[in-house]
């Protein structure tokens, strides 16, 4: 049998309900999310590997100022941009993450420099900003984070104990961490996810997207997994890792094991999110138990969906 390759990524799940978007809102979404998708299609077809495709797809993401993740993070009550993020690959179980970066571009890249030159799997802050340095990372000054709109979001917030996932309700605009998975020709696995977490987050606070396990997890025996959601529950429930356990010692499929992790054991936390998985045979599971979820996925088998509600 040939080997088939896949991709999926993930914009953020929530309180996504059709007709409360412009047309040329969601139109605008749904071109980006293809593009993110083709970017990392390209790099599988054209021989390339797991680990690539999703850095290079979470990198189109994090470029784009729609969705919260590079670019387009959230404010913390302090007003500025601390972003999360980490990556695995699956044939090896090497991962990397950093979390509480400030000024990075693409935290994807710095996440896969922590895996590959760090000697270490988790850089948080201040550690993560020195290592940065030392790779000559280039600083972005805080203008190219400044969105309108999430400045807005903000001020709706500054001041007050409450904090948001920046896609949660009562909002029309909803978006969110990124994420992708891919299965390539070789088999191999790979999951990244990227954040800049809730506005007006406090305390250094650090969500589930950078912690291996929870929001991200790849492992070739399994499956790729890459959540979107209330990161504190993802956390409580190690929800990536979870759906690879349900698969291992449990015999689940990956859309079986998945939805499980969704639907059930994550809402009886009360948790709400969703994640996107792909295993080596290159299927694809991208469960949520929200209103919608930004999601986009491709296959060497031809199934190809952009979608943003739960149709
Ligand atoms: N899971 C992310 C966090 O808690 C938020 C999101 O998915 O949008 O930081």
């Amino acid at each position: 049998m040939i080997q088939p390759f896949a991709i999926a990524i993930h914009g953020g799940a929530g309180t996504l309900v059709r007709g409360m978007m412009t047309p040329d809102k969601e139109r605008a979404y749904k071109e980006a999310l293809k593009l993110a998708m083709q970017k990392g299609f390209d790099v599988l077809k054209g021989g390339g590997t797991a680990m690539d495709a999703v850095e290079q797809a979470v990198m189109e993401l994090e470029d784009c100022p729609l969705f919260n993740a590079g670019k387009g993070s959230v404010f913390t009550a302090e007003g500025i941009h601390e972003m999360d993020a980490s990556i695995m690959e699956g044939k090896t179980l090497k991962a990397g993450a950093v979390s509480l970066v400030t000024g990075i571009k693409n935290p994807i890249a710095l996440a896969r420099d922590v895996m590959e030159k760090s000697g270490h799997v988790f850089l948080a802050g201040e550690g993560a900003m020195k290592f940065a340095n030392r790779l000559n990372y280039r600083l972005e000054a805080d203008a190219y984070f400044f969105e309108q709109f999430r400045y807005d979001q903000w001020q709706e917030l500054k001041g007050t104990e409450s904090f948001e996932l920046d896609h949660s309700q009562k909002r029309d605009s909803k978006f969110g961490t990124v994420g992708a998975v891919a299965c390539d020709r070789s088999g191999t696995l790979a999951a990244a996810t990227s954040t800049g977490g809730m506005t007006n987050k406090r305390y250094g606070r650090v969500g589930d997207s950078p912690i291996i396990g929870s929001g991200t997890y790849a492992n070739n025996r399994t499956c790729a997994v890459s959540c979107t959601g209330s990161g504190e529950y993802f956390i409580r429930g190690v929800a990536a890792y979870d759906v690879s356990c349900l698969m291992e010692y449990k015999g689940l499929s990956l859309s079986e094991a998945a939805g499980e992790v969704i639907n059930a054991r994550l809402l009886e936390l009360g948790g709400d999110g969703g994640l996107i998985a792909v295993d080596m045979q290159g299927n694809i599971a991208m469960p949520f138990n929200t209103e919608g979820m930004y999601r986009a996925c491709k296959t060497s088998l031809g199934q190809e969906t952009v979608l943003i509600y739960s149709d």
